[in-house]
């Protein structure tokens, strides 16, 4: 189904969120390019940002996790765990739709404040791929493991399988089998990757992604999603960025790092989100169905996102707002 986020859906607004597209920092209306009200929390922290709608349970779970104290790396992890737990979840965790040959694989990455990061690539059978992606960052000596051999790692150390079967799913994969056109499809309800960003009270950010990637792709296949640098990149000192959407087109341009550097550089997180997308941008013929979108905090509590085409939104949480926001694009979708 076709969903248009263009009509705004909104949940659980409590504080004023500007819809307008080309604008989506909170906090400083000084820096943004159109209608923004200003966020009096922003740049104090809490401050949780997660990409889609599937964000909004996310960011309730990291929120209740900083405020009993938790650390900001607890609260990425827990926040979308939520969401790899919640098996009508088409594009994350177990419940998200196959590979080609009919295999659900994972992928997902965490990164903290001081750079650590851990991630885990085409892995099946297990819940939380973003804890295993933590315990690989807190366990090993290494940052990455990916097939048999994550696999091996984790269950030699605590996790263990889940074998979770949906018949629509493998329905659809077997209707989808008929004609076997890999097409991803931009904005589709309840799909992609989920892609946390938060600061805690005391200003320490962290990030974590975590996905079952792109529909129907080739076995074996890894997007952006567990790269750090591509679909996530935390830099303490400058800020966090995370990415959703044709995970091709960002590890092409080490699209997150890029996000994070252009702030480096002194440009807002909008204007560093718009310049990452711009250079994708430059990969994509017009009409071409591939969504790209990052957000984007800055270690001042500035944030912001854009995507490349229209309908690309998502979840922020901070003391006095808490819904979602439509991201600036580049291109209208039909
Ligand atoms: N970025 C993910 C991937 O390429 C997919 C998504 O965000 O929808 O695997």
């Amino acid at each position: 189904m076709h969903y248009d986020r263009r009509k705004f859906i909104r949940t659980g607004l409590v504080g004023t969120v500007a819809m307008a597209s080309g604008c989506n920092s909170i906090g400083d209306p000084e820096e943004s390019t159109g209608k923004i009200t200003g966020d009096p929390s922003a740049g104090k922290g809490p401050i949780v940002l997660s990409t889609w709608k599937h964000g909004l349970m996310a960011n309730a779970k990291a929120w209740q996790v900083l405020k009993a104290n938790g650390t900001v790396l607890d609260a990425v992890e827990q926040g979308v765990s939520v969401v790899e737990s919640d098996f009508s979840n088409r594009s994350v965790g177990l419940g998200g739709r196959p590979d080609r040959d009919g295999f659900v694989t994972l992928d997902a990455c965490i990164q903290d404040h001081g750079g650590r990061a851990g991630a885990v690539a085409f892995i099946q059978r297990f819940e939380h791929p973003i804890s295993l992606a933590r315990a690989i960052m807190e366990r090993t000596p290494h940052v990455m493991l990916v097939g048999k051999g994550a696999e091996q790692w984790a269950l030699e150390n605590g996790f263990v399988h889940r074998d979770v079967d949906i018949p629509e799913v493998r329905q659809e994969w077997q209707d989808w089998l008929k004609t076997s056109t890999y097409k991803p499809i931009a904005n589709i309800e309840n799909h992609d990757t989920i892609g946390m960003i938060a600061m805690d009270a005391n200003g320490q950010l962290a990030g974590s992604c975590t996905t079952s990637g792109m529909a129907y792709k080739i076995h074996g296949r890894v997007g952006d999603s567990p790269i750090i640098g591509a679909g996530l990149f935390v830099d303490g000192e400058v800020g966090a960025a995370c990415a959703t959407g044709v995970g091709e087109l960002m590890i092409r341009t080490a699209g997150s790092h890029t996000v994070v550097e252009l702030m480096r550089q002194g440009r807002t997180p909008d204007e560093a989100c718009q310049e990452a997308i711009r250079r994708i941008a430059k990969h994509v013929p017009a009409k071409e169905d591939m969504q790209v979108g990052f957000i984007a905090l800055r270690a001042d509590g500035l944030y912001g996102a854009r995507s490349l085409y229209s309908g690309f939104d998502y979840a922020a949480k901070t003391n006095s707002v808490e819904g979602l926001v439509d991201a600036g694009y580049d291109r209208e979708r039909d």
